[in-house]
């Protein structure tokens, strides 16, 4: 797989968005049909391996060019934007693991294009608290043996491997996780239920079980224990990068949806086209490019962040998935509104718009802890 520069990426993942994903995604949301296709031509394009280092044959690229890419497949197909975001936040995950973990091979299958991997936090018993796994590893020789009821696993069933937590077998506090590789394959994980969700249908978020998995010890990614750390070092700054991308792609397809509409539906008895009728429509539109375009400059703020940390770059990281939730819920809100009973009777795209933007604020770290991580951190309290 060739090395890819920034705009080669974005170019890339335009094509893809424009030939495969565009005309499924419809369709697509209506079954609740995971876009295999789409995934592969991902891989064919070399933007699975996105942010690998050329040693292992990924583009080496970094957080700007993930937003962008992510934000691409999300103006035509958030379901795929949400695979390709946990995709690469498992991948950043494996990719830091510790030295003596097995990883090199399962790298460059991703890199090379054949290997789509996820996150399995959740759990069923601490809910969004992905951050304290109930599950706890249990001993098994040089290894473990895990049995754990993953709530909502993105890609499940779909992906080659899943970087699971579990507590860490002498854990004394409810964030003593670790993380494991857990290969699709391995005895005993079993997709555990269907997914049927309001919006983002077609990722397959079904709930996963592993029933007494033994997981030998090459695939155990971090120090007993340091499963936290991991989640918040190379999981989440990505995780929140990505979710507010998904919502700015969101938001993008939900103006030029709204534009589109003012555009060609008539007042035929007055002559004029609804955007040249309505002054108040127009006035929602321009909230809608407004709030847009704002929470663009907040990605490209967090990812010169993530590109140059400093002191706030941990406050931004919270701060940007907080603000993206609502804005896309806000601003796919107005484009139903201005699309009236067209967009309610799914005319047009809004409807799934409207759905997918609602995943961003319920999905962990959700707006609500978010917003409490940021206020205890400004009162200079402990955050966990
Ligand atoms: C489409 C989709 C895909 C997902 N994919 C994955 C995945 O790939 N991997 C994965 O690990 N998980 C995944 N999840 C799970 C997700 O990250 C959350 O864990 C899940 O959505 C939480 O739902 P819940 O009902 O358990 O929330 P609950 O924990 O029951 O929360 C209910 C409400 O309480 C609020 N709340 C919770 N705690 C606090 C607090 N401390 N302060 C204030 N308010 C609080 C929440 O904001 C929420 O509004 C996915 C979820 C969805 C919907």
């Amino acid at each position: 797989m060739g090395i890819m520069n920034h705009e080669a990426a974005v170019s890339g993942a335009k094509k893809i968005a424009d030939k495969v994903l565009a005309p499924a995604a419809r369709q697509n949301d209506k079954d609740a049909r995971f876009s295999s296709d789409g995934v592969d031509e991902l891989g064919r394009a070399g933007l699975l391996g996105l942010l690998l280092p050329a040693t292992v044959g990924g583009s080496g690229l970094g957080p700007r060019s993930f937003a962008a890419v992510t934000t691409v497949l999300a103006e035509v197909d958030a379901s795929v934007a949400m695979v390709y975001l946990m995709h690469i936040c498992a991948t950043a995950t494996i990719a830091s693991a510790r030295p003596d973990a097995a990883v090199a091979q399962t790298l460059e299958d991703i890199a090379a294009g054949r290997h789509l991997s996820t996150l399995a936090f959740s759990e069923s018993g601490s809910r969004s608290h992905f951050w304290a796994p109930i599950s706890r590893a249990q001993r098994n020789g040089t290894g473990v043996r895990i049995t754990a009821r993953k709530s909502w696993v993105t890609s499940a069933g779909h992906a080659q491997s899943y970087v699971v937590s579990s507590l860490a077998p002498e854990g004394k506090a409810p964030t003593d996780s670790t993380l494991y590789l857990v290969p699709a394959d391995l005895r005993g994980l079993s997709v555990a239920g269907p997914w049927d969700g309001l919006g983002l249908r077609a990722n397959a978020s079904a709930p996963m079980m592993l029933d007494d998995c033994e997981i030998p010890p090459e695939f155990q990614l971090t120090n007993e224990g340091e499963g936290f750390q991991a989640m918040l070092n190379a999981s989440l700054p990505l995780f929140n990068l990505g979710a507010a991308a998904v919502a700015l792609g969101l938001c993008r397809a939900a103006v030029a949806a709204t534009a589109s509409h003012l555009k060609s539906a008539r007042f035929e008895h007055l002559g004029q086209s609804l955007g040249e009728s309505l002054p108040t429509l127009r006035a929602q539109l321009g909230a809608m490019q407004i709030d847009t375009d704002g929470l663009s400059t907040r990605i490209d703020d967090l990812a010169d962040h993530l590109e140059r940390p400093r002191d706030t770059t941990m406050l931004r990281v919270l701060e940007t998935k907080a603000a993206a939730g609502e804005i896309a819920i806000g601003v796919t809100s107005a484009a139903m509104r201005a699309c009236g009973g067209a967009a309610f009777s799914k005319h047009t795209s809004i409807e799934r718009l409207f759905r997918d933007a609602h995943a961003g604020a319920v999905m962990a770290p959700t707006s609500d802890v978010l917003r409490e991580l940021i206020s205890r951190m400004i009162l200079g309290m402990p955050l966990f």
